[in-house]
């Protein structure tokens, strides 16, 4: 049986903070990545610059990453899965190794124990195929995160049906956030942002496209926030309603109806490419690991850490990132690094409890 002193779980860039803090303290942290890849979510951004650096935080996930590659106090599973966890003065729990994602009989697995637990389980996009807006089912109506993976590795927006790039595009704000239908209230705080920076990066490679905005309202902070979005209301058309439904027109084009709050009337408008901007919602294996740790998610689905004593009981474990709740990236690594620091002081505190006198490290 190997033994660590901390499990992190999730290779996002609030684990990827979190390992890197604990192991600058000599403490060995075992780290647990369900997927192939480490870098989570901000891995797969593209950088957002345009004349200047436009502070999207992307290029912080390679730095991260590079920070806990061959660290000797960290030991790291990709493509990991943790089948069950259990505390008896320290957290036991069994890890699947799955070495070929198609033939799992060649799976290993192995057993190990920590004195605590991160949970850096991050998020998942909200699927808006349960929106009216034609996700899978017309080609040009793609998600952020599809916009910025296509950024990323092509450099310019695409249409996904001819691979032309699109005269005239719309992003819809708020998919599946604020939404009381899907008793999703809250505001997933980056995708303002996000989307504004990703348009004003299409508008300078091809300043010809045309770019609208449907929103409720514009949510971001900071000055240069600020500045983003006064640039944005000079570049694009924006329109403070929320479409309704979104139908294919000839030649592939797609028409969107809404009532626009400003006219008191109903519109409709013809576009190239829409780009849904999605919510941040809790991840789906979210609820099964807090009850194998014995926490209890808030209404919204989303974790807190047991520091802050909504957890009582479940000493030991705690939470970073954006399996909080949404949280853009450099607040997901300032959240993992106070994390890890309060574990570290856990650690400690129970270290003298248990020997008398004397830290870890
Ligand atoms: C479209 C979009 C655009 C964005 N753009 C920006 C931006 O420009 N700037 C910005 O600051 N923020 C942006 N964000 C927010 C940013 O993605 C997050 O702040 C950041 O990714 C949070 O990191 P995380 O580690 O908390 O979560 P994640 O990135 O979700 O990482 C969590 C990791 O945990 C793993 N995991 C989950 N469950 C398990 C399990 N049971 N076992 C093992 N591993 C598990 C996942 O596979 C994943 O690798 C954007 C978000 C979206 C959706
Ligand atoms: S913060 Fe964003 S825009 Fe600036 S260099 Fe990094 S990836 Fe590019
Ligand atoms: S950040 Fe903007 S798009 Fe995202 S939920 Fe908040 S208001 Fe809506």
């Amino acid at each position: 049986m190997e033994s660590s002193n901390v499990l992190v779980i999730g290779g996002g860039i609030a684990g990827l903070t979190a390992a890197h803090e604990l192991a600058k303290l000599g403490i060995k942290v075992e780290l647990v990545e369900k997927e192939p890849f480490l870098g989570g979510h901000a891995i797969q951004f593209t950088c957002k610059a345009v004349e200047s650096c436009a502070k999207c935080g992307a290029c912080m996930a390679e730095e991260k990453l590079s920070n806990v590659i061959h660290n000797e106090n960290i030991v790291i599973h990709t493509g990991a899965n943790l089948e069950r966890i259990s505390k008896n003065g320290r957290f036991n729990y069994n890890i699947r190794l799955n070495h070929n994602r198609i033939d799992q009989s060649k799976d290993t697995g192995y057993s190990a124990s920590a004195d605590a637990v991160i949970m850096a389980t991050g998020f998942e996009p909200f699927d808006p195929v349960k929106k009216p807006y034609g996700y899978r089912v017309f080609k040009n109506v793609i998600t952020n995160l599809d916009l910025e993976r296509m950024l990323k590795i092509n450099g310019v927006a695409i249409k996904p049906s001819d691979g032309l790039p699109p005269d005239k595009i719309a992003f819809v704000q708020c998919v599946g956030s604020r939404d009381s239908k899907l008793s999703h209230l809250w505001c997933s705080k980056i995708c303002c942002a996000s989307a504004l920076r990703m348009a004003r990066v299409i508008k300078t490679r091809k300043p010809e496209t045309s770019i609208t905005f449907f929103y409720i309202d514009i949510q971001g902070s900071g000055k240069d926030f600020e500045a983003l979005y006064q640039t944005a209301k000079e570049d694009f058309r924006m329109i403070r309603a929320i479409p309704g439904d979104i139908y294919k027109t000839e030649g592939d084009r797609l028409k969107i109806t809404c009532f626009d709050n400003l006219s008191k009337a109903d519109a409709e408008e013809v576009y190239d490419m829409v780009v849904l901007s999605v919510a941040m919602i809790p991840g789906s294996g979210t609820k099964e690991l807090a009850e194998m740790l014995g926490i209890i998610p808030c209404a919204t689905g989303f974790v807190k850490s047991c520091e802050k004593d909504e957890i009582a009981g479940s000493g030991g474990v705690f939470v970073a990132g954006t399996a909080g709740g949404p949280l853009s990236i450099a607040e997901s690594i300032t959240h993992a690094v106070k994390t890890a620091w309060d574990v570290a002081k856990y650690l400690k505190t129970r270290d003298q409890g248990v020997k008398g006198s004397g830290g870890l490290w």
